[in-house]
């Protein structure tokens, strides 16, 4: 996929709606910001899963299977309400993969009748222009695809070959902001691949992101020389995004530990598909209580608690809600003891972070 790489543009009217719904998502997150800095008794992010099932099959995930059946709609409801009452600010629906949710339309517009930012993170694969459209009428307002590479390979099939027609449907039919990020890291056969993908992102119009692998031990590792040369420049094209007021991505390019106060648990939860209340995606298991039983007093024990995994974390969501406390409330508690009453659910600590969020 070079720069030769065709250009569209949206209609006068879907410019027009689509600067109208940019304009409002900017005046709430800004409320969101004030409010997350006045307060930290609510969430202010929550990733919820709707549908662990995924139509691909990346080699290095395991936040997929084959065969789960889409969370009923209800119950993605009585989540929803639950989060809106604790004051949270922003829902992402992820997955596996969430377009395979036959009422996720249904799931966006309840997010924002609740008063809460509606996000998504999809491979993109089901994307048509009824589906763009079907998006933009339940009021979605991020939209964020993981592209791997340029060509598919054995590893992934997102890549730019594949999912350019429908990158070229999101630029000319979606009236909400929509991120492509890339990947950089061990694994990545062509480092390049990640400043193409950023390239062509930025050139329909999109912010552009860059997440790093993990090595295969679940740790962070440097780039090398070439590497962090394509980073630099990938978060320059990035600069639109909100993520470049982020410094610790820069620290684990160059496999530095980062200081800072995770606080997951309490201002960013993860919601698997059984309604449990994870760390992350990356710390599932953790405290594993049910959405229900989760009290303020829990939300704030989390606030609290020292996470042994931060330093070398390379969760970028987490750190950027991070970025709202790490000035404030040290953190002198340690996990509490894994709760024996909930469904199984192993500590799952991913090998290969793919920086998806
Ligand atoms: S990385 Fe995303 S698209 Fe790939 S298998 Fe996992 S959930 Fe599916
Ligand atoms: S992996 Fe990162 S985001 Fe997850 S609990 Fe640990 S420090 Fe927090």
């Amino acid at each position: 996929m070079g720069e030769e790489a065709k250009v569209v543009r949206a209609s006068v009217g879907t410019r027009l709606r689509r600067g109208l719904r940019f304009a409002r998502t900017r005046v709430r997150e800004l409320r969101m910001i004030g409010k997350a800095l006045a307060s930290t008794k609510h969430p202010i992010l929550v990733h919820v899963i709707p549908m662990r099932q995924c139509n691909l099959a990346c080699t290095y995930c395991n936040e997929y299977d084959d065969f789960s059946k889409p969370v009923p709609l209800e119950e993605m409801e009585t989540r929803l309400d639950l989060l809106a009452d604790m004051g949270t600010s922003i829902i992402t629906i992820s997955g596996g993969e969430p377009l395979m949710h036959p009422e996720l339309d249904e799931v966006i517009r309840h997010i924002r009748r609740r008063g809460m930012i509606a996000g998504m993170i999809t491979n993109g694969f089901y994307l048509n222009r009824e589906r763009i459209e079907r998006l933009n009428a339940a009021g979605l307002e991020h939209l964020q695809i993981s592209i791997d590479n340029v060509v598919p390979d054995d590893v992934s099939k997102k890549s730019l070959k594949t999912l350019d027609g429908r990158l070229e449907m999101l630029a000319q039919y979606a009236v909400f902001q929509v991120n492509i990020n890339s990947v950089l890291g061990s694994g990545v056969k062509d480092p390049e691949d990640a400043l193409k993908i950023a390239r062509r992102a930025v050139l329909l119009g999109f912010t552009s992101t860059v997440g790093i692998i993990h090595d295969n031990n679940g740790q962070l590792k440097p780039l090398g020389e070439h590497e962090q040369e394509i980073f630099e420049a990938v978060m320059e094209l990035g600069k639109r995004s909100f993520s470049r007021f982020n410094d610790f991505q820069h620290n684990v390019a160059r496999g530095k530990e980062h200081e800072w106060r995770c606080r997951s648990g309490s201002r960013y939860l993860y919601i698997c598909e059984d309604g449990l209340v994870h760390w992350c995606s990356q710390q599932r298991g953790y405290p594993g209580i049910p959405l229900a039983q989760y009290t303020p007093e829990m939300r704030h024990r989390e606030y609290l608690t020292e996470k042994f995994c931060a330093a070398r974390c390379t969760v970028s969501c987490v750190q950027q809600v991070g970025i709202l406390d790490n000035w404030r409330d040290p953190q002198n508690l340690k996990p509490m003891p894994m709760t024996p009453a909930s469904p199984p659910a192993q500590l799952v600590q991913i090998g290969q972070g793919r920086g998806d969020s």
